[in-house]
């Protein structure tokens, strides 16, 4: 924005009559009635790096009794907040599995969106952010990123800090297994997973990946993250109303690793381990299946993936667990809700927002 001083002033008058002006607009207009139930809105759903034409990266929103909570916040994930209406501002809190590039690197959009509009109504509070070691890290470098730009903004209006703030206002903690998080509304608890398994020890040390269990007032949603097989998580999802769980089918993961050994000339124990990788710290069909089924799970929410083919990823799925699956896309929202007139009329408890009839399943 190239703008000279006079005319800054002249557009910060502008924005903030137009803001109050705003601000009286959303008094006049009736509020909608509080919401009670659970959302999971689904902004991103590829599996990633490379980003992808019609997925996002990996983020899902939990909507709790209208309350946004995020898990995961890979590149897109600022653009399709805009989508599904949700000010990045109003979440309130993020939830990283792990700091791969596509969980981690759409976090300094939305924390920048978060920060311009920190000014608005709807704020709820300063924003904080969960996740493994170097989530601090990780925090500070999007603020240092974050600040050139407004600084400039700042300069324009004519002050030195124009209301920047001199330290980082994003909170950032560090977890470790246990509960990690509770409020009124909700209780997350995290166990490591097996997603890092193959890494040398000395990096494992220091680098986490953890599967998340949110216990809401509606249900109980647990989020794989990225993970292998795992005793560990099959105990963290026991009796959770859903599992949203990466999933890859193992034919077209060990035809991608081979083609990629072949291009590069890897040796064969370079091959041996890429494979390892897809076997050992992802899940196919049967290691979601499998994980459901130890845990009585009551439905599994597909995503982190890239499907030719929907169908064939739920069929592929429901070979090894007998409950409702789902295919998640982008913008997709399913809903979790404990109203006992719907209960009582045989509607199942989880499905996609407004078409929960009896009995649901399959691709949505
Ligand atoms: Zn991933």
């Amino acid at each position: 924005m190239m703008i000279g001083r006079g005319r800054a002033l002249v557009t910060a008058a502008w924005w903030v009559a137009a803001a109050s002006q705003l601000a009286a607009a959303q008094r006049a207009t009736p509020q909608p009635p509080p919401r009670h139930d659970t959302e999971i809105l689904m902004l991103g759903t590829a599996g990633g790096p490379p980003l992808r034409a019609d997925r996002s990266e990996p983020a899902t929103l939990l909507i709790v009794d209208g309350r946004p909570y995020l898990v995961d916040c890979g590149i897109g994930t600022a653009r399709r907040l805009a989508q599904a209406g949700v000010p990045s501002q109003t979440i309130g809190a993020i939830f990283f599995t792990h700091l791969h590039a596509d969980h981690a690197l759409g976090l300094s959009a939305v924390l920048a969106d978060a920060f311009g509009n920190r000014d608005k109504q709807d704020a709820v509070r300063p924003l904080a952010i969960y996740g493994p070691p170097q989530t601090r890290a990780l925090v500070d470098a999007a603020w240092n990123y974050i600040r050139i730009p407004y600084a400039v903004h700042a300069a324009e209006q004519g002050t030195a800090s124009g209301g920047l703030p001199a330290r980082n206002p994003f909170a950032a903690h560090e977890i470790d297994s246990g509960i990690v998080y509770s409020d009124s509304l909700i209780r997350v608890l995290a166990v490591e997973n097996s997603h890092y398994r193959l890494m040398p020890a000395a990096a494992r040390a220091v680098m986490k990946s953890y599967s998340y269990r949110i216990e809401t007032p509606h249900g109980v949603v647990v989020f794989t993250g990225d993970t292998g097989p795992s005793d560990a998580v099959a105990r963290l999802a026991r009796g959770a109303d859903v599992l949203v769980a990466q999933v890859g089918d193992s034919a077209q993961s060990s035809r991608f690793a081979n083609r990629t050994a072949d291009q590069n000339h890897w040796s064969p124990e370079r091959r041996k381990q890429f494979l390892a990788h897809f076997t050992d710290e992802l899940l196919d069909f049967r290691g979601v299946g499998e994980i459901a089924s130890a845990a009585h799970v009551g439905a599994i929410l597909l995503y982190h993936m890239n499907p030719p083919d929907p169908a064939a990823y739920v069929a592929g799925v429901q070979a090894h667990f007998a409950g409702p699956v789902f295919a998640g896309a982008d913008l997709d929202r399913y809903c979790l809700t404990a109203s006992a007139v719907e209960r009582a009329s045989g509607a199942a408890k989880f499905g996609r927002c407004g078409q929960r009839e009896p009995s649901h399943s399959g691709v949505q």
